[in-house]
């Protein structure tokens, strides 16, 4: 199994044809990383843009890369082309920093008319979720890459951050510190039918208590002084994602805040519930 580590950069455009905003690819950069985590082969290519002819200015800021540049630079079609080449025959497993490459991928195959999926990719593994489980740290906060390098002692001292092929270098070096083949196997994703209609799944919080995805078991709040049932002061409202009521226990006196958040994710219904215990105002006494 070949390991490799790619990164794109994108200038977001408004797309006549689509009626909406579009990421155009405007580079792409990898390289194969080997067992011990040396890198020995990499592609680096420029897009041609078509649907923006001009970089925006935060784009030119952040790569700095210049519209002369993107001038010699190949076409989509032609650079989605050149890496599969360059991937060759063996077996291999992509990685990129977060799944939001694959999704702008799957966006310009379809735009420029590669095909409904992309068509290098063979397995796929989104390395920062990978990371993230292996460092243990919170799913809902996403750790950038420079942070990442940092973590485990990679200084991205020398390399063009958000420039493709170095970023995707950082990216190889991460995996190279954190490889544990056994967890890797986990993240590793054949990209069948299944794969695709997972990662263009959009999630959606539920809005309404009449959703039967609602579980309402979870519309309550047992007392974290006691353990018994608290009783609702309010009824659940919904605003901002989370459905919000107060409860409270007058065994230990206590007000509750109770917020609950369920999401529709693709193959099951996420809830996050948060309580927190409501601070009366000290009264002073005359
Ligand atoms: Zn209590």
């Amino acid at each position: 199994m070949q390991f490799i580590a790619l990164d794109l950069e994108w200038n977001n455009v408004y797309g006549k044809k689509i009626h909406g905003f579009f990421n155009e690819i405007i580079e792409f950069g990898a390289v194969k990383v080997d067992e011990k985590g040396d890198i020995y082969d990499e592609f680096t290519c420029l897009i041609n843009t078509q649907v923006g002819k001009k970089l925006r200015a935060n784009t030119k800021e952040l790569t700095h890369i210049t519209n002369d540049e993107i001038k010699t630079g190949v076409l989509f079609p032609q650079a989605v082309s050149n890496f599969k080449k360059w991937i060759g025959k063996e077996e291999s497993v992509i990685m990129t920093w977060g799944d939001g490459d694959v999704r702008v991928l799957i966006d310009n195959c379809k735009y420029f008319g590669c095909g409904d999926t992309i068509p290098f990719l063979e397995n796929y593994m989104d390395l920062q979720r990978y990371f993230q489980r292996l460092k243990g740290t919170s799913k809902s906060q996403q750790i950038g890459l420079s942070a990442a390098a940092e973590m485990v002692g990679i200084s991205d001292d020398g390399y063009s951050l958000h420039r493709a092929l170095d970023d995707s270098k950082i990216t190889a070096k991460c995996f190279a510190k954190i490889r544990e083949d056994i967890i890797i196997k986990e993240y590793i994703k054949e990209c069948n039918e299944d794969f695709y209609s997972r990662i263009i799944f959009k999630n959606k919080v539920i809005s309404s208590l009449k959703n039967p995805l609602v579980d309402k078991t979870h519309l309550n709040c047992t007392c974290e002084g006691c353990g018994k049932p608290c009783e609702a002061l309010t009824k659940w409202k919904y605003s901002n994602q989370y459905f919000r009521a107060q409860y409270y226990c007058a065994d230990c006196d206590v007000k509750y805040q109770v917020n609950v958040r369920f999401r529709k994710l693709y193959d099951r219904t996420e809830i996050r519930k948060i309580v927190r215990v409501i601070e009366e105002e000290i009264q002073e006494e005359a």
